[in-house]
Protein backbone atom coordinates (compact mmCIF):
# COMPACT_ATOMS: atom_id res chain seq x y z
CA UNK A 1 0.00 0.00 0.00
CA UNK A 2 1.44 3.67 -0.61
CA UNK A 3 0.56 6.21 1.59
CA UNK A 4 -2.32 5.48 4.11
CA UNK A 5 -6.09 4.60 3.26
CA UNK A 6 -8.68 3.44 5.76
CA UNK A 7 -12.41 3.41 5.90
CA UNK A 8 -14.58 5.19 8.66
CA UNK A 9 -17.21 2.36 10.02
CA UNK A 10 -18.15 3.99 13.66
CA UNK A 11 -18.86 7.48 11.07
CA UNK A 12 -20.88 5.28 9.39
CA UNK A 13 -23.22 5.35 12.40
CA UNK A 14 -25.85 8.53 13.40
CA UNK A 15 -24.15 11.59 14.10
CA UNK A 16 -24.75 11.21 18.20
CA UNK A 17 -22.47 8.48 18.22
CA UNK A 18 -19.38 10.56 18.15
CA UNK A 19 -18.22 13.72 17.09
CA UNK A 20 -16.21 15.32 14.54
CA UNK A 21 -12.86 16.86 15.84
CA UNK A 22 -11.22 19.85 14.02
CA UNK A 23 -7.27 19.37 14.40
CA UNK A 24 -5.17 20.95 16.50
CA UNK A 25 -1.64 21.94 14.92
CA UNK A 26 1.50 21.01 16.84
CA UNK A 27 4.98 22.61 17.00
CA UNK A 28 7.47 20.38 15.77
CA UNK A 29 6.51 16.88 16.18
CA UNK A 30 8.97 14.43 15.75
CA UNK A 31 8.50 10.51 15.77
CA UNK A 32 9.89 8.78 18.31
CA UNK A 33 9.38 5.11 17.54
CA UNK A 34 7.23 3.28 14.52
CA UNK A 35 6.03 -0.36 15.15
CA UNK A 36 7.57 -1.45 11.83
CA UNK A 37 6.45 -4.97 12.21
CA UNK A 38 2.85 -4.13 13.14
CA UNK A 39 2.68 -1.74 10.96
CA UNK A 40 3.71 -4.60 8.27
CA UNK A 41 0.95 -6.76 9.91
CA UNK A 42 -1.56 -4.89 9.09
CA UNK A 43 -0.71 -4.00 5.74
CA UNK A 44 0.11 -0.06 6.24
CA UNK A 45 3.32 1.55 4.34
CA UNK A 46 5.56 2.06 7.27
CA UNK A 47 7.75 4.03 5.17
CA UNK A 48 4.72 6.41 4.12
CA UNK A 49 4.58 6.70 8.09
CA UNK A 50 7.68 7.43 9.22
CA UNK A 51 7.54 10.33 6.26
CA UNK A 52 6.62 13.54 7.40
CA UNK A 53 3.36 13.24 5.85
CA UNK A 54 2.90 10.49 7.61
CA UNK A 55 4.27 11.86 11.29
CA UNK A 56 2.26 15.04 10.35
CA UNK A 57 -0.72 12.58 10.43
CA UNK A 58 0.35 10.53 13.93
CA UNK A 59 1.08 13.87 15.29
CA UNK A 60 -2.58 14.86 14.47
CA UNK A 61 -1.31 17.93 12.73
CA UNK A 62 -3.15 16.93 9.46
CA UNK A 63 -5.44 14.00 8.28
CA UNK A 64 -4.70 12.62 4.69
CA UNK A 65 -7.42 13.63 2.08
CA UNK A 66 -10.46 12.62 3.15
CA UNK A 67 -10.10 11.28 6.41
CA UNK A 68 -12.72 13.40 9.42
CA UNK A 69 -11.19 12.18 12.66
CA UNK A 70 -14.09 11.79 15.17
CA UNK A 71 -14.22 11.88 18.88
CA UNK A 72 -16.85 8.82 20.21
CA UNK A 73 -19.12 9.49 22.76
CA UNK A 74 -19.45 7.20 25.69
CA UNK A 75 -20.54 7.63 29.37
CA UNK A 76 -19.07 5.32 32.40
CA UNK A 77 -19.04 4.76 36.20
CA UNK A 78 -15.95 6.13 37.56
CA UNK A 79 -14.20 4.76 40.51
CA UNK A 80 -18.43 3.56 41.14
CA UNK A 81 -19.52 7.10 40.12
CA UNK A 82 -22.18 7.31 36.91
CA UNK A 83 -20.85 10.10 34.39
CA UNK A 84 -23.67 10.54 31.61
CA UNK A 85 -21.39 12.31 29.12
CA UNK A 86 -17.33 11.26 29.13
CA UNK A 87 -16.40 10.42 25.44
CA UNK A 88 -13.20 11.49 23.91
CA UNK A 89 -11.70 14.32 25.79
CA UNK A 90 -8.57 13.44 24.15
CA UNK A 91 -8.34 11.01 21.84
CA UNK A 92 -9.14 10.96 18.05
CA UNK A 93 -10.45 8.27 15.82
CA UNK A 94 -9.12 7.87 12.18
CA UNK A 95 -10.56 4.80 10.78
CA UNK A 96 -10.45 1.56 9.79
CA UNK A 97 -7.95 -0.55 8.32
CA UNK A 98 -8.00 -4.07 7.15
CA UNK A 99 -5.43 -7.08 7.62
CA UNK A 100 -4.47 -9.75 5.40
CA UNK A 101 -6.83 -11.58 7.22
CA UNK A 102 -9.54 -9.50 6.29
CA UNK A 103 -9.53 -8.60 10.53
CA UNK A 104 -10.73 -5.07 10.57
CA UNK A 105 -8.80 -2.62 13.51
CA UNK A 106 -9.50 1.03 14.33
CA UNK A 107 -6.75 3.34 14.18
CA UNK A 108 -6.62 6.13 17.25
CA UNK A 109 -4.75 8.63 18.11
CA UNK A 110 -4.56 9.43 22.15
CA UNK A 111 -3.01 13.43 22.95
CA UNK A 112 -3.77 14.93 19.77
CA UNK A 113 -5.51 18.12 21.51
CA UNK A 114 -9.13 19.29 22.46
CA UNK A 115 -12.51 17.49 21.34
CA UNK A 116 -15.65 18.69 21.87
CA UNK A 117 -15.64 16.14 24.85
CA UNK A 118 -12.61 17.66 26.67
CA UNK A 119 -14.78 19.31 29.63
CA UNK A 120 -11.79 21.16 31.28
CA UNK A 121 -8.50 18.67 30.06
CA UNK A 122 -6.49 19.96 27.70
CA UNK A 123 -6.87 17.14 25.16
CA UNK A 124 -2.90 16.34 25.30
CA UNK A 125 -0.74 13.75 26.38
CA UNK A 126 2.75 13.95 28.32
CA UNK A 127 5.17 11.90 27.12
CA UNK A 128 5.55 9.29 30.37
CA UNK A 129 2.43 7.84 29.92
CA UNK A 130 2.52 7.40 26.44
CA UNK A 131 5.55 5.77 26.74
CA UNK A 132 4.39 3.72 29.31
CA UNK A 133 1.54 2.55 27.55
CA UNK A 134 3.48 1.70 24.45
CA UNK A 135 5.58 -0.52 26.62
CA UNK A 136 2.79 -2.43 28.38
CA UNK A 137 0.53 -2.64 25.61
CA UNK A 138 3.18 -4.19 23.67
CA UNK A 139 4.63 -6.16 26.53
CA UNK A 140 1.17 -7.62 26.86
CA UNK A 141 0.88 -8.52 23.24
CA UNK A 142 3.92 -10.59 23.92
CA UNK A 143 3.03 -11.99 26.98
CA UNK A 144 -0.21 -13.49 25.05
CA UNK A 145 -2.88 -11.25 26.68
CA UNK A 146 -5.62 -9.42 24.66
CA UNK A 147 -4.79 -6.11 24.10
CA UNK A 148 -4.79 -3.24 22.36
CA UNK A 149 -1.67 -2.12 20.30
CA UNK A 150 1.06 0.79 19.65
CA UNK A 151 1.73 1.70 16.14
CA UNK A 152 3.46 4.92 16.99
CA UNK A 153 4.62 7.41 19.43
CA UNK A 154 5.74 11.18 18.54
CA UNK A 155 6.78 14.11 20.34
CA UNK A 156 4.93 17.37 19.80
CA UNK A 157 7.54 19.71 20.39
CA UNK A 158 4.94 21.40 22.24
CA UNK A 159 5.20 21.33 26.88
CA UNK A 160 1.88 19.75 28.38
CA UNK A 161 0.92 21.47 31.63
CA UNK A 162 0.35 18.87 34.56
CA UNK A 163 1.78 19.64 38.06
CA UNK A 164 5.25 20.81 36.25
CA UNK A 165 4.99 21.31 32.45
CA UNK A 166 5.56 17.90 30.36
CA UNK A 167 6.89 17.45 27.18
CA UNK A 168 4.18 16.27 24.86
CA UNK A 169 3.55 13.50 23.13
CA UNK A 170 0.43 11.49 21.11
CA UNK A 171 0.31 7.69 20.99
CA UNK A 172 -1.40 5.96 17.85
CA UNK A 173 -3.15 3.40 19.01
CA UNK A 174 -4.79 0.35 17.36
CA UNK A 175 -7.68 -1.82 18.83
CA UNK A 176 -10.26 -4.41 17.55
CA UNK A 177 -12.42 -0.95 18.58
CA UNK A 178 -13.16 1.15 21.10
CA UNK A 179 -16.50 0.40 22.48
CA UNK A 180 -16.73 -0.15 25.75
CA UNK A 181 -19.31 -0.83 28.51
CA UNK A 182 -19.76 3.05 28.98
CA UNK A 183 -20.53 3.34 24.87
CA UNK A 184 -23.73 1.03 25.91
CA UNK A 185 -23.90 2.93 29.27
CA UNK A 186 -24.57 6.23 27.28
CA UNK A 187 -27.35 5.35 25.12
CA UNK A 188 -28.96 3.76 28.08
CA UNK A 189 -28.78 6.86 30.08
CA UNK A 190 -31.12 8.74 27.27
CA UNK A 191 -33.01 5.84 26.83
CA UNK A 192 -32.29 6.23 23.48
CA UNK A 193 -33.11 2.54 22.76
CA UNK A 194 -32.97 2.85 18.81
CA UNK A 195 -29.07 3.75 19.63
CA UNK A 196 -28.42 0.98 21.73
CA UNK A 197 -29.85 -1.29 19.28
CA UNK A 198 -27.92 0.06 16.15
CA UNK A 199 -24.91 0.02 18.46
CA UNK A 200 -25.27 -3.55 19.90
CA UNK A 201 -25.90 -4.79 16.12
CA UNK A 202 -22.40 -2.74 15.56
CA UNK A 203 -20.71 -4.70 18.48
CA UNK A 204 -22.47 -8.02 17.41
CA UNK A 205 -21.21 -7.16 13.53
CA UNK A 206 -17.64 -6.34 14.46
CA UNK A 207 -16.90 -8.86 17.02
CA UNK A 208 -19.14 -11.77 17.47
CA UNK A 209 -20.60 -11.96 14.21
CA UNK A 210 -22.03 -15.50 15.12
CA UNK A 211 -24.58 -14.07 17.41
CA UNK A 212 -26.40 -12.79 14.74
CA UNK A 213 -27.60 -16.20 14.19
CA UNK A 214 -28.55 -16.88 17.96
CA UNK A 215 -32.03 -16.77 18.89
CA UNK A 216 -31.32 -13.77 21.15
CA UNK A 217 -28.06 -12.07 19.45
CA UNK A 218 -28.65 -9.34 22.17
CA UNK A 219 -27.99 -12.03 25.46
CA UNK A 220 -25.89 -13.76 23.00
CA UNK A 221 -23.74 -10.45 22.75
CA UNK A 222 -24.10 -9.60 26.49
CA UNK A 223 -22.57 -13.71 27.10
CA UNK A 224 -19.96 -13.14 24.73
CA UNK A 225 -18.33 -9.73 26.42
CA UNK A 226 -18.70 -11.85 29.89
CA UNK A 227 -17.08 -14.84 28.74
CA UNK A 228 -14.20 -12.59 27.18
CA UNK A 229 -13.82 -10.33 30.57
CA UNK A 230 -13.39 -13.79 32.83
CA UNK A 231 -10.94 -14.95 30.33
CA UNK A 232 -8.99 -11.27 30.12
CA UNK A 233 -9.06 -10.54 33.48
CA UNK A 234 -8.03 -14.37 34.56
CA UNK A 235 -5.04 -13.68 32.15
CA UNK A 236 -4.18 -10.41 34.04
CA UNK A 237 -3.98 -12.56 37.55
CA UNK A 238 -1.66 -15.12 35.86
CA UNK A 239 0.88 -12.68 35.16
CA UNK A 240 0.50 -10.16 37.94
CA UNK A 241 -1.03 -7.15 35.83
CA UNK A 242 -3.04 -4.50 37.58
CA UNK A 243 -4.75 -2.07 35.28
CA UNK A 244 -5.58 0.55 37.83
CA UNK A 245 -8.96 1.87 36.52
CA UNK A 246 -11.00 -0.50 35.98
CA UNK A 247 -14.14 1.87 35.43
CA UNK A 248 -16.79 1.20 32.94
CA UNK A 249 -15.38 3.84 29.87
CA UNK A 250 -11.95 1.69 30.02
CA UNK A 251 -13.65 -1.85 28.97
CA UNK A 252 -13.84 -2.87 26.03
CA UNK A 253 -16.30 -4.88 24.65
CA UNK A 254 -14.05 -6.73 22.30
CA UNK A 255 -12.18 -8.26 25.71
CA UNK A 256 -9.00 -6.27 25.02
CA UNK A 257 -7.29 -4.86 27.59
CA UNK A 258 -7.66 -1.24 26.74
CA UNK A 259 -6.64 2.59 28.60
CA UNK A 260 -3.55 1.93 30.01
CA UNK A 261 -3.51 4.60 32.87
CA UNK A 262 -1.46 4.22 36.01
CA UNK A 263 -1.21 0.04 35.86
CA UNK A 264 1.88 -2.00 36.67
CA UNK A 265 2.32 -5.08 37.73
CA UNK A 266 3.07 -6.74 41.01
CA UNK A 267 6.34 -7.79 42.26
CA UNK A 268 5.99 -9.85 45.87
CA UNK A 269 2.93 -11.91 45.57
CA UNK A 270 -0.27 -9.66 47.70
CA UNK A 271 -4.12 -9.59 46.50
CA UNK A 272 -4.12 -6.21 48.14
CA UNK A 273 -1.41 -4.26 46.25
CA UNK A 274 -2.40 -1.32 44.23
CA UNK A 275 -0.15 1.42 42.59
CA UNK A 276 -2.62 3.80 41.20
CA UNK A 277 -2.13 6.72 43.10
CA UNK A 278 -5.61 8.23 42.20
CA UNK A 279 -7.31 4.50 43.96
CA UNK A 280 -7.04 5.55 47.61
CA UNK A 281 -9.52 2.94 48.48
CA UNK A 282 -7.91 -0.05 46.60
CA UNK A 283 -11.01 -0.50 44.68
CA UNK A 284 -9.41 -1.79 41.61
CA UNK A 285 -6.78 -3.72 44.04
CA UNK A 286 -4.63 -6.95 42.31
CA UNK A 287 -7.45 -9.42 44.09
CA UNK A 288 -10.05 -7.27 43.82
CA UNK A 289 -10.00 -6.89 39.85
CA UNK A 290 -12.44 -10.10 39.34
CA UNK A 291 -15.11 -8.72 41.50
CA UNK A 292 -14.48 -5.11 39.90
CA UNK A 293 -14.58 -6.79 36.16
CA UNK A 294 -18.02 -8.57 37.51
CA UNK A 295 -19.29 -5.15 38.89
CA UNK A 296 -18.81 -3.40 35.14
CA UNK A 297 -20.17 -6.33 33.29
CA UNK A 298 -23.31 -6.13 35.55
CA UNK A 299 -23.51 -2.55 34.36
CA UNK A 300 -23.45 -3.55 30.87
CA UNK A 301 -26.40 -6.01 31.39
CA UNK A 302 -28.41 -3.19 32.87
CA UNK A 303 -27.69 -0.67 29.85
CA UNK A 304 -28.43 -3.92 27.62
CA UNK A 305 -31.83 -4.91 29.60
CA UNK A 306 -34.13 -2.65 27.22
CA UNK A 307 -32.71 -5.17 24.55
CA UNK A 308 -33.18 -8.57 26.02
CA UNK A 309 -36.84 -9.06 26.48
CA UNK A 310 -40.08 -7.16 25.81
CA UNK A 311 -40.66 -7.90 29.38
CA UNK A 312 -38.58 -6.18 32.35
CA UNK A 313 -38.86 -8.87 34.52
CA UNK A 314 -37.76 -11.39 32.05
CA UNK A 315 -35.01 -9.03 30.47
CA UNK A 316 -33.65 -9.03 34.43
CA UNK A 317 -34.03 -12.84 34.71
CA UNK A 318 -32.15 -13.07 31.17
CA UNK A 319 -29.30 -10.81 32.48
CA UNK A 320 -28.92 -12.82 36.04
CA UNK A 321 -28.18 -16.23 34.48
CA UNK A 322 -25.83 -14.64 31.98
CA UNK A 323 -24.03 -12.65 34.85
CA UNK A 324 -24.07 -16.01 36.77
CA UNK A 325 -21.63 -17.23 34.43
CA UNK A 326 -19.01 -15.07 35.11
CA UNK A 327 -17.48 -16.54 38.24
CA UNK A 328 -17.29 -20.59 37.22
CA UNK A 329 -15.83 -19.00 33.86
CA UNK A 330 -13.45 -16.94 35.66
CA UNK A 331 -12.48 -19.89 37.83
CA UNK A 332 -12.14 -22.00 35.02
CA UNK A 333 -9.37 -20.14 33.00
CA UNK A 334 -7.78 -18.94 36.17
CA UNK A 335 -7.61 -22.66 37.38
CA UNK A 336 -6.49 -23.72 34.18
CA UNK A 337 -3.97 -20.77 33.87
CA UNK A 338 -2.42 -21.51 37.53
CA UNK A 339 -2.11 -25.37 35.93
CA UNK A 340 -0.25 -24.50 33.29
CA UNK A 341 1.78 -22.44 35.53
CA UNK A 342 2.55 -25.49 38.15
CA UNK A 343 3.01 -27.79 35.10
CA UNK A 344 0.12 -29.87 35.14
CA UNK A 345 -1.39 -31.39 32.19
CA UNK A 346 -4.26 -33.22 34.27
CA UNK A 347 -6.86 -32.45 35.88
CA UNK A 348 -7.14 -32.97 39.99
CA UNK A 349 -9.66 -32.11 42.95
CA UNK A 350 -6.66 -30.98 45.15
CA UNK A 351 -5.17 -28.47 42.36
CA UNK A 352 -6.91 -25.58 43.42
CA UNK A 353 -5.49 -26.38 47.08
CA UNK A 354 -2.13 -26.52 45.54
CA UNK A 355 -2.38 -23.48 43.89
CA UNK A 356 -3.42 -21.69 46.97
CA UNK A 357 -0.83 -23.22 49.23
CA UNK A 358 1.77 -22.51 46.92
CA UNK A 359 0.25 -18.23 46.56
CA UNK A 360 -0.20 -18.34 50.16
CA UNK A 361 3.73 -19.32 50.94
CA UNK A 362 4.40 -16.38 47.90
CA UNK A 363 2.60 -14.02 50.17
CA UNK A 364 3.12 -14.98 53.54
CA UNK A 365 7.86 -15.34 52.36
CA UNK A 366 7.03 -12.20 50.06
CA UNK A 367 8.32 -13.70 46.88
CA UNK A 368 8.55 -12.27 43.84
CA UNK A 369 5.29 -13.37 41.92
CA UNK A 370 6.92 -14.02 38.36
CA UNK A 371 10.33 -14.89 39.70
CA UNK A 372 9.26 -17.47 41.97
CA UNK A 373 6.99 -19.33 38.80
CA UNK A 374 9.97 -19.06 36.63
CA UNK A 375 12.13 -20.33 39.03
CA UNK A 376 9.91 -23.78 39.56
CA UNK A 377 10.51 -23.37 35.39
CA UNK A 378 14.12 -24.79 35.28
CA UNK A 379 14.77 -28.00 33.97
CA UNK A 380 17.49 -28.56 36.53
CA UNK A 381 14.81 -28.90 39.18
CA UNK A 382 12.58 -30.81 37.29
CA UNK A 383 15.62 -33.30 36.64
CA UNK A 384 16.12 -33.22 40.65
CA UNK A 385 12.59 -33.56 41.44
CA UNK A 386 12.01 -36.69 39.41
CA UNK A 387 15.78 -38.09 40.55
CA UNK A 388 15.86 -37.80 44.22
CA UNK A 389 12.31 -37.57 45.85
CA UNK A 390 14.46 -37.08 49.35
CA UNK A 391 17.70 -34.84 48.99
CA UNK A 392 16.73 -31.63 46.72
CA UNK A 393 19.28 -29.29 46.92
CA UNK A 394 17.33 -26.21 46.72
CA UNK A 395 18.32 -23.04 44.95
CA UNK A 396 17.93 -20.15 47.74
CA UNK A 397 15.59 -18.41 46.23
CA UNK A 398 12.68 -21.85 46.53
CA UNK A 399 13.93 -22.24 50.21
CA UNK A 400 10.79 -20.77 51.68
CA UNK A 401 8.89 -23.79 49.24
CA UNK A 402 10.91 -26.12 51.00
CA UNK A 403 6.98 -27.40 52.46
CA UNK A 404 4.98 -26.73 49.38
CA UNK A 405 7.76 -28.20 46.74
CA UNK A 406 7.42 -31.84 48.64
CA UNK A 407 3.89 -31.91 47.68
CA UNK A 408 3.93 -30.53 44.27
CA UNK A 409 6.85 -33.88 43.77
CA UNK A 410 4.20 -35.83 44.40
CA UNK A 411 1.38 -34.53 42.16
CA UNK A 412 3.69 -34.37 39.43
CA UNK A 413 4.61 -37.88 40.07
CA UNK A 414 1.02 -39.36 39.15
CA UNK A 415 2.21 -37.59 35.66
CA UNK A 416 4.82 -39.66 34.12
CA UNK A 417 3.21 -39.11 30.85
CA UNK A 418 5.66 -36.02 30.70
CA UNK A 419 9.07 -35.62 30.68
CA UNK A 420 11.08 -33.48 33.43
CA UNK A 421 12.48 -31.68 30.32
CA UNK A 422 9.23 -31.38 28.42
CA UNK A 423 7.18 -30.21 31.29
CA UNK A 424 10.00 -27.68 32.50
CA UNK A 425 9.76 -26.46 28.72
CA UNK A 426 6.38 -25.77 28.63
CA UNK A 427 6.34 -24.00 32.32
CA UNK A 428 9.09 -21.84 30.64
CA UNK A 429 6.20 -21.21 27.58
CA UNK A 430 3.96 -20.08 30.19
CA UNK A 431 6.09 -18.38 33.32
CA UNK A 432 7.63 -15.23 31.75
CA UNK A 433 11.21 -14.57 32.73
CA UNK A 434 10.64 -10.96 32.26
CA UNK A 435 7.61 -8.42 32.54
CA UNK A 436 7.89 -4.60 32.46
CA UNK A 437 9.13 -4.25 36.16
CA UNK A 438 7.84 -0.82 37.40
CA UNK A 439 11.27 0.75 38.70
CA UNK A 440 12.72 -0.14 34.73
CA UNK A 441 9.55 1.86 33.32
CA UNK A 442 9.66 4.82 35.76
CA UNK A 443 13.49 4.76 34.64
CA UNK A 444 12.51 4.75 31.32
CA UNK A 445 10.08 7.80 31.35
CA UNK A 446 13.26 10.25 33.57
CA UNK A 447 15.61 9.28 31.15
CA UNK A 448 13.22 9.92 28.22
CA UNK A 449 11.75 12.95 29.83
CA UNK A 450 14.89 14.74 30.83
CA UNK A 451 17.52 13.67 29.01
CA UNK A 452 15.58 13.20 25.97
CA UNK A 453 17.13 9.95 25.69
CA UNK A 454 15.18 6.88 24.50
CA UNK A 455 17.49 3.84 24.69
CA UNK A 456 16.14 2.68 27.74
CA UNK A 457 12.39 2.81 25.88
CA UNK A 458 14.49 0.34 22.94
CA UNK A 459 15.77 -1.81 25.29
CA UNK A 460 12.73 -2.82 27.43
CA UNK A 461 11.11 -2.81 24.18
CA UNK A 462 13.28 -5.44 22.84
CA UNK A 463 13.73 -7.34 26.31
CA UNK A 464 9.93 -7.65 26.80
CA UNK A 465 9.25 -8.78 23.03
CA UNK A 466 10.43 -12.13 24.30
CA UNK A 467 9.23 -12.33 27.60
CA UNK A 468 9.68 -16.17 27.75
CA UNK A 469 13.26 -16.45 26.41
CA UNK A 470 16.03 -15.84 28.90
CA UNK A 471 18.29 -13.02 27.40
CA UNK A 472 22.04 -13.30 28.15
CA UNK A 473 23.32 -9.91 29.36
CA UNK A 474 19.50 -9.10 30.44
CA UNK A 475 19.66 -10.47 33.66
CA UNK A 476 18.71 -6.86 35.38
CA UNK A 477 15.57 -7.14 33.24
CA UNK A 478 14.52 -9.94 35.21
CA UNK A 479 15.03 -9.04 38.91
CA UNK A 480 12.55 -7.18 41.28
CA UNK A 481 13.27 -4.03 42.46
CA UNK A 482 15.38 -3.39 45.11
CA UNK A 483 13.80 -1.76 48.43
CA UNK A 484 15.65 1.47 47.53
CA UNK A 485 13.92 1.02 43.63
CA UNK A 486 10.84 0.30 44.97
CA UNK A 487 7.72 2.24 43.26
CA UNK A 488 4.72 2.91 45.17
CA UNK A 489 2.82 4.92 43.22
CA UNK A 490 1.92 5.22 39.44
CA UNK A 491 0.68 8.47 37.76
CA UNK A 492 -0.61 9.20 34.89
P1 LIG B 1 -9.15 8.07 31.53
O1 LIG B 1 -9.13 8.09 33.01
O2 LIG B 1 -7.83 8.37 30.90
O3 LIG B 1 -9.73 6.80 31.00
O4 LIG B 1 -10.10 9.24 31.07
C1 LIG B 1 -11.39 9.44 31.57
C2 LIG B 1 -12.06 10.55 30.80
O5 LIG B 1 -11.33 11.77 30.92
C3 LIG B 1 -12.17 10.29 29.31
O6 LIG B 1 -13.37 10.86 28.89
C4 LIG B 1 -10.99 11.02 28.76
O7 LIG B 1 -11.16 11.36 27.41
C5 LIG B 1 -10.93 12.25 29.65
N1 LIG B 1 -9.58 12.83 29.73
C6 LIG B 1 -8.50 12.29 30.34
N2 LIG B 1 -7.43 13.10 30.22
C7 LIG B 1 -7.83 14.19 29.50
C8 LIG B 1 -7.19 15.37 29.03
N3 LIG B 1 -5.90 15.64 29.27
N4 LIG B 1 -7.95 16.24 28.32
C9 LIG B 1 -9.24 16.00 28.08
N5 LIG B 1 -9.90 14.93 28.48
C10 LIG B 1 -9.21 14.01 29.19
MG1 LIG C 1 -10.36 5.92 29.43
MG1 LIG D 1 -6.94 6.88 29.54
Amino acid sequence: MNGFSLTQQYASLPERFYAPVDLSPVAAPQLLRLNVPLAKALGLDAAWLASPAGVAMLSGQSMPEGVQPVALAYAGHQFGHFVPRLGDGRALLLGDVTDAAGKTWEIQLKGSGRTPFSRRGDGKAALGPVLREYVLSEAMAALGVPTTRSLAAVRTGEMVLRETPLPGAVLTRVAASHIRVGTFQFFAAREDIAGLRLLADYAIKRHYPDAAQTENPYLTLLEKVIAAQADLVAQWMLIGFIHGVMNTDNMAVSGETIDYGPCAFMEQYDTGTVFSFIDEHGRYAYGNQPNMALWNLTRLAEALLPLLAEDDEAAIALAQTALAQFEPQFQAAYLQGLRAKMGLITVQEGDIALARTLLETMASAQLDFTQTFRAISQPDLHQALTENADALLLPESLVPLAEWLPQWQARLAQEPEITPNARATAMMQTNPCYIPRNHLVEEMIVQAVTENDYSAFENLLAVLANPYTEQPGRERYALPATAAERVRHTFC
